[in-house]
C-alpha cells in the first residue's frame, strides 16, 4: 500500500460511464495513493450528481457549474440553481467553468456572459473557480481580472488542463490561479507542455485526470480514472528532474487550499 497522497483536482467521476464500477474506480484510485478527488460539473444534473457523489464520501468534493459547451442552457434560473448547489459544503469551487472557442459548441458571447455570471456567482459565495479555456487563453484575461478584484479567496482558481505558454502560466499564477497538469502532460509530442510544467514555482502547479478523458499515454484509447493520475505526477517529477514523492507532496499542499472552508460561506441548505 502507497502513501503517495495524491489529489485528482479534476474529474467526471458522475459520468454515467461509471454507473457500473465507480465504487472500485475509487477503490483502485485509494490503492495508487490517491487520497482526494474532486468531481467537477457541466450543467444542472451533473452538478447534482457531483454533490450527492461527495455526500456519499469525505473524500470526495464538489464542484458546481456550466461548462462553456452548455452555456446556451444556462439560464437564469438554472444560473440559480448553481448558486443554491454551491451552498452546499461539500462544494470546494464553482467549475468547470470557462470558454471554449476550439469548438464553440455554445456561442462565443453567451459564453462570455455565463462565464462572467458564474464567476459573480463564485465572488459572492467567496468560492474558487476551475477554469476550462480552450483556443481563449487571451480572452480570458479580461474576466479573470474582473474576477480577481471581486474574489474573496487568497488563490482564486485553478486553470485546468491548462494549455498556454509559460508567460501566461505565470501571468495567470501571479495573479492567484494555480495551473493544472492533465493526461497531455505524458504525451510524447507535448515537449512544450513539459517544459512548462518543468518552468513553473511549486506553488503554482496541481494534478489532474479530468477523467473519464485524456487517459495518460499508456492507456489511449481507454476510458481514464483517478488511479491513473500516478502516470501523470511520475512524467512531472521527470520534467521538474525531483522525486514523485515530491511532487506528490507538493501537488497536494497546494489542493488543499481548495478545501479550506470559506468564512462566510453560509451551512448547507
Ligand atoms: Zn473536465
Amino acid at each position: 500500500m502507497t502513501t503517495l497522497g495524491l489529489i485528482d483536482s479534476h474529474t467526471h467521476l458522475q459520468d454515467e460511464i461509471f454507473d457500473d464500477n465507480r465504487k472500485k474506480v475509487i477503490a483502485r484510485a485509494r490503492e495508487e495513493g490517491v487520497e482526494h478527488i474532486f468531481v467537477c460539473g457541466e450543467d444542472i444534473s451533473s452538478s447534482q450528481a457531483a454533490v450527492k457523489l461527495a455526500q456519499t464520501d469525505p473524500r470526495i468534493t464538489a464542484m458546481v457549474g456550466f461548462h462553456p459547451h452548455n452555456a446556451s442552457e444556462a439560464t437564469l434560473g438554472k444560473l440559480d440553481q448553481v448558486k443554491e448547489l454551491a451552498r452546499n459544503k461539500e462544494v470546494c469551487a464553482i467549475g468547470e467553468i470557462g470558454l471554449d472557442f476550439y469548438r464553440n459548441i455554445s456561442p462565443p458571447k453567451i459564453q462570455h456572459d455565463i462565464f462572467e455570471s458564474q464567476l459573480s456567482i463564485a465572488a459572492e459565495i467567496g468560492l474558487p473557480v476551475s477554469i476550462h479555456s480552450r483556443n481563449a487563453e487571451n480572452e480570458l484575461r479580461p474576466h479573470l481580472k474582473n474576477f480577481v478584484q471581486k474574489s474573496q479567496r487568497e488563490i482564486h482558481g485553478i486553470l485546468h488542463c491548462f494549455s498556454g505558454n509559460l508567460k501566461l502560466a505565470l501571468e495567470y499564477y501571479e495573479q492567484g490561479f494555480l495551473i493544472s497538469f492533465a493526461g497531455p502532460l505524458t504525451y510524447p509530442k507535448n515537449s512544450e507542455l513539459r517544459e512548462m510544467a518543468s518552468q513553473l514555482p511549486n506553488e503554482a502547479l496541481l494534478l489532474e485526470t479530468d477523467s473519464p478523458a485524456l487517459p495518460p499515454q499508456k492507456y489511449r484509447g481507454k476510458t481514464n480514472e483517478p488511479s491513473y493520475i500516478k502516470l501523470i505526477a511520475e512524467v512531472m517529477a521527470v520534467a521538474r528532474n525531483t522525486s514523485l514523492m515530491e511532487i506528490a507532496k507538493i501537488t497536494t499542499v497546494n489542493a488543499l487550499q481548495f478545501l479550506i472552508q470559506q468564512p462566510n460561506k453560509t451551512e448547507p441548505m
